[in-house]
């Protein structure tokens, strides 16, 4: 089985340089993951607030891309599965 959720995606810019909820109530973070649906910025699933899962369930927006510096890859949330960066992607990571 493979993913398509990567189609009909169309690159966007982050939202924020942070996550956005742990920005707003103060909150820290450990890695940060940037949504490819809409640029959400949430952070992983080692950080207290898990924003980017939560994101993704509350959204139903499929894929993450991790949004750490020099990291390239990206996570199917209905497929459980790491997926490549789409270079048009590129531009918008770390
Ligand atoms: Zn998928
Ligand atoms: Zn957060
Ligand atoms: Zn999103």
């Amino acid at each position: 089985m493979s993913c398509n959720h990567l189609d009909g995606l169309k690159p966007i810019a982050p939202q924020s340089s942070g996550c956005e909820e742990c920005l707003r109530s103060g909150m820290k973070w450990v890695h940060l993951r940037l949504c490819l649906s809409c640029g959400h910025v949430g952070c992983c699933d080692s950080s207290p607030g898990r924003h980017a899962t939560a994101h993704a369930r509350d959204t139903k927006h499929p894929v993450m891309a991790s949004f750490q510096p020099g990291e390239r890859w990206a996570w199917c949330y209905v497929d459980e599965q790491q997926l490549p960066v789409p270079g048009p992607f590129e531009p918008y990571l770390r």
